[in-house]
């Protein structure tokens, strides 16, 4: 994603960020709506999340040995996510999601996994399998270097497909561990669940024994205090959660029912470690941020989600340019050359090359996005209604411009 291999040009250098905006190594400014892919919901360079972070630093930068603020930050995750009884601390969303599935296997003694095409769980192997996110846009949804009876633990169906899911549940469901899923996508652009997706898919899951595992890694802390799983009323068996809960630090974690979670080691059998899990820098980035995130801090993220999105569908519509604005809380995807997309199959119908023509259009204006059809905008606390103004007046001239040239 970072070498803007989907809209061609090369990506500036970033020098420094503060509050909404970056600055690139030439010295020019942009309102940063791509937010580190999410992690950075309280803006760069926050003074409480550097101050915590200047504070840790002081005493170490680690040990690879349990610390109290660990422990807080546990009980925090678990205030919030009441499925989250216990849950282990790890660096990255790839290594939560592969420890997860690993878990699940390892519970249920069972080896496939269903996931969604289109959604992003991560790099490790067995769920590069019609992934989202850069896998989407480099067109290699099966990498080379993943073995093929690797991948072929993995079903796949559309997301929002129920008939395809129940299908593969009904038939498979005692040969499958889990079925991951990010319950609002972010990686095929955002593509909220139709109807009651999810809570059917909790309702069959629990029924064939299958271990339902939410990808929160962008949505947890991201749609509301405790996620997508507050959101739709939905307690998954697992939960990863990743970006917002290390504040930009490289943190994420994986949790659950107590009674799945006691089969990792070393309660149970099921290894997982890493030396620099829990550290300490990360953990005081992620507190200080989490600390942020108020009932009325979502309410400003909702209201500035809800701004972007009239306001893009306005220029759209001015524009003549057919196309639709997804979004949930405060991510949205600007999809272009289609009235809605329920799925992979639906976002990869739309116009690519178009987008790349609106992306450096808003790159020009200084508008910072990310940088393919297949991403969610992310907004932040230190975002405001005028950066909002900014970039719906810039994605206004940028489509009309378009239109006017001719598509
Ligand atoms: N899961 C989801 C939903 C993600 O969006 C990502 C990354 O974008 C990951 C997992 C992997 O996280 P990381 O890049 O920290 O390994």
């Amino acid at each position: 994603m970072r070498a803007w291999r989907a809209v061609g040009g090369t990506p500036p250098f970033i020098q420094r960020g503060r509050g909404a905006e970056l600055v690139d190594v030439d010295g020019k400014a942009y309102v940063d709506f791509v937010c580190s892919w999410g992690a950075m919901v309280a803006g760069h360079a926050h003074p409480r999340v550097l101050r915590a972070v200047g504070e840790a630093l002081k005493r170490g930068t680690h040990f690879g040995a349990p610390t109290a603020q660990e422990v807080e930050l546990a009980r925090e995750v678990t205030r919030r996510f009441p499925a989250i009884e216990k849950l282990r601390l790890v660096s990255s969303g790839t290594e939560a999601a592969m420890s997860a599935v690993r878990l699940a296997r390892g519970f249920t003694g069972r080896d496939k996994v269903l996931k969604f095409a289109g959604c992003y769980h991560g790099h490790s192997d067995g769920l590069l399998v019609r992934a989202g996110s850069g896998s989407l846009t480099f067109g290699v949804p099966d990498s080379p270097g993943v073995p093929t009876a690797v991948a072929g633990l993995t079903l796949v169906a559309e997301f929002n497909d129920w008939p395809r899911v129940q299908a593969l549940l009904c038939e498979q469901g005692s040969e499958i561990a889990a079925v991951l899923v990010e319950p609002v996508p972010a990686n095929m652009g955002v593509v909220p669940p139709v109807g009651d997706f999810l809570g059917r898919l909790r309702e069959l899951t629990h029924r064939h024994g299958v271990v339902l595992i939410f990808d929160e890694v962008i949505t947890g802390f991201r749609l509301g205090s405790g996620g997508a799983q507050q959101r739709f009323d939905i307690s998954p068996d697992l939960t990863c959660l990743g970006k917002i809960l290390g504040g930009g630090l490289p943190l994420a974690a994986f949790g659950g029912r107590a009674d799945i979670m006691s089969h990792l080691a070393p309660d149970g059998g099921v290894y997982q470690a890493g030396t620099l899990s829990g550290n300490p820098l990360a953990v005081a980035a992620g507190l200080a941020t989490v600390g942020l995130l108020s009932e009325r801090a979502y309410g400003e993220l909702e209201a500035l989600g809800a701004q972007a999105q009239e306001g893009l569908e306005r220029a759209l519509r001015d524009s003549g340019i057919p196309g639709c604005v997804q979004r949930a809380g405060s991510m949205l995807t600007l999809f272009l050359g289609r009235p809605s997309v329920r799925n992979f199959a639906e976002a990869r119908a739309c116009d690519g090359a178009l987008f790349a023509r609106y992306f450096h259009g808003m790159v020009e204006r200084q508008i910072y996005l990310p940088p393919s059809q297949f991403e969610a905008m992310f907004l932040s606390l230190a975002h405001t209604s005028d950066h909002v103004d900014q970039l719906v007046r810039a994605a206004r001239e940028v489509l009309l411009a378009i239109a006017k040239a001719g598509q």
